[in-house]
Order: C-alpha cells, then structure tokens, then sequence
C-alpha cells in the first residue's frame, strides 16, 4: 500500500484561516492590527518572490504588511538603524530580514540586533538558546510547520525514534530541538555523517533537509516511517522539453511504497512556512499587548 500523503497546501490554509479568524477577533476586542515587517536588502529573485507572497498572505490574515526594500550596497550601519527603528515602532510586532544578505553584511549580527520578541523566524541567539533549554519561544517557521504536521500523525512522541538529515541553523537544528523537547529519541545527520541508511532504518520519523535530489531511498526506509520532505531541489526535467526543470524534494519517489506517510515535494511542506510565519506574527502581537493567547502552537495537533 502507498504512504498517506500530506497535503501541506490544505493544510497551510487551515493554519491561515484560523490565524486570520484570530486576527479579526482581537483586532475588534484591542482595536490595534497585527503587523509585519520584512526587510529585503539587495535583488534576489527567490528572496523576492517570497517576499511578496509574505506581504500578500498578511494581509489576507488582516494583518498589516510593511515591506522595506534596501539597496544590496547598504551599510551595515544604516540597515541597523533600520532595524532599530522597527525594534520601536508600535505598529509593528513581527519583523525579519530576508536572508540571505550580501556578504558585506554579518548575518548573525543583524539577526541579534532584532528584538527577541519581534523575531518573527525565531533565528535570534536570545530564542535558539530558549528553545534549546526547552522554553517556549518563537520557533523557526519551516520546522514549526513539519512539528505541526508531525503532530496531527503522532499523539506522543515518546518512545519514537527519529532522524533529521540536516543541521542548518534555519531547518535541521531547530527540528532536532523540537523533536528533543516533545521526549522523542532523536539522531541529527549531516553531510559528513557516514551511517545515514542504518539510522534512518531505525527512525519511526524522517526529516529530510539536506538540499540533495533523491538522497532518501526506499531501501532506507522503516516501513510505515512518517518521511517529511524539506528538501527544494531544482532539477533537469528533459520529459518536460530541452532545457526544462523541475521542483524535486530530498526523498525518492519509490520511498512512497514503503513510509506510512509523506508529505511530499511540492506539495507537502513548502506552504507551511509563510503560514507558520502569520502564526508567529500573531504569536508575538498577542505577547506584546500582554494578551493571554497562544493561538497557533505546537499545542494545537489539528489546525484543520
Ligand atoms: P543548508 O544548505 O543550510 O543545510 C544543508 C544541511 O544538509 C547541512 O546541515 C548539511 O550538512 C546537510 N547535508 C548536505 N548534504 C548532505 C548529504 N549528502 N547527506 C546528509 N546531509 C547533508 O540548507 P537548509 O537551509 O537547511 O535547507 C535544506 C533544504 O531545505 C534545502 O533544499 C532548502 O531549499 C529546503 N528548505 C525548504 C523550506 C520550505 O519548504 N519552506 C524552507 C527552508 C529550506
């Protein structure tokens, strides 16, 4: 029998409509709006097409968008003045800098000059730190979205076993961290990891976010594993025509007839990122204004 497979999209646009049915009602009860802020420094096309749809998908969830766009030669000095002024500004509650940022720019150092409070992506040192000693604070969108997921297929983690493949800042660590606090047993792998077929034979749950077409095979499989696809790999699709390319994930089709279930690429965790990003939004609103709301949480299993 084939895996279940997770529709991220429908799934994404549950979290969206009861972040937005929130949103209206506590904008009627506080009359302040929710907004965000991104700030885009330079031209990148990816950075820019997501940008948009974060601005567009705010909106829609009655919040307000503020959108900064920097040229890519800004100094370092001007972008944190920047950053400061938002880290004041009442009218907004959640903010990021789109990464990545010209090398000029030191990442870490702009992330860290965020309000921790307003650290819409979770990647503040002060909220790494909180959720790594397994307090509540603003996790990472992306693996906020595959825990969510997790959630609605897995009432309790303990005694579990998983496997993320990955350790970026951004997707692997914060999952292993998550996973860790839910009292699952946890192995992280990375790209000089020599064993990944052995552990992931062992793993009741897979995460796979290394950025490698096809790296998770069938034959790697537990079956009845639950396999969340990270992974965004643009490949030759010479089926399609010369020149042509496809979205592919980190997971191998054929690994569909033995996981129990997958949320897929495209289709399964992609959406949940900017979904997860208005949950973290309002998340930080309710924080500001002293609101006793947790509204979307890990605590919530079924957002559908
Ligand atoms: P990254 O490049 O920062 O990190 C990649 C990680 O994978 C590293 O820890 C590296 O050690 C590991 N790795 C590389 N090759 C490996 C191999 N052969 N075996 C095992 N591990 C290996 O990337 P990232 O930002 O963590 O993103 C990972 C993937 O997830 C990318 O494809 C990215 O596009 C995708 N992604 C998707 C979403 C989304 O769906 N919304 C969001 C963020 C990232």
């Amino acid at each position: 029998m084939g895996a279940q497979l997770i529709d991220g999209k429908a799934y994404a646009q549950a979290v969206r409509t009861r972040v937005g049915l929130r949103v209206r009602e506590l904008v009627a009860e506080t009359g302040q709006t929710p907004g965000l802020a991104v700030v885009l420094v330079g031209h990148d096309p990816a950075s820019e097409i997501y940008v948009r749809s974060k601005g567009k998908q705010a909106v829609e969830a009655g919040m307000a968008s503020f959108e900064h766009r920097l040229p890519a030669e800004i100094s370092a000095e001007t972008l944190l003045t920047l950053i400061h002024q938002l880290n004041e500004d009442t009218l907004v509650h959640g903010f990021l800098v789109q990464l990545p940022l010209p090398d000029h720019l030191d990442a870490r150092a702009v992330i860290n000059a965020i309000s921790p409070q307003k650290d819409v992506d979770g990647f503040h040192t002060s909220n790494v730190g909180m959720v790594g000693t397994g307090q509540e604070a603003i996790v990472p969108c992306t693996p906020l979205g595959c825990m969510m997921m997790l959630r609605t297929l897995h009432d309790d983690f303990r005694g579990k076993t998983a496997l993320v493949i990955g350790h970026s800042n951004v997707v692997g660590k914060p999952m292993a961290r998550m996973l860790l606090n839910a009292d699952c047993t946890v192995m992280v792998a990375h790209k000089s990891s020599t064993n990944i077929p052995q552990l992931a034979r062992m793993a009741d749950i897979i995460v796979a976010a290394a950025g490698v077409p096809g790296l998770v095979k069938a034959d790697w499989l537990k079956p009845g594993a639950t396999v969340i696809d990270v992974g965004i790999n643009r490949v030759p699709a010479p089926d399609l025509g010369p020149d042509k390319t496809r979205i592919t994930g980190d997971v191998d089709i054929a690994a569909r007839d033995v996981a129990g279930a997958i949320a897929p690429v495209p289709g399964g965790v992609g959406p949940m990122t900017i979904a997860c990003l208005l949950a973290n939004t309002l998340s930080a609103y309710c924080h500001l204004l002293g609101l006793p709301d947790r509204p979307i949480s890990l605590e919530h299993k079924d957002p559908t």
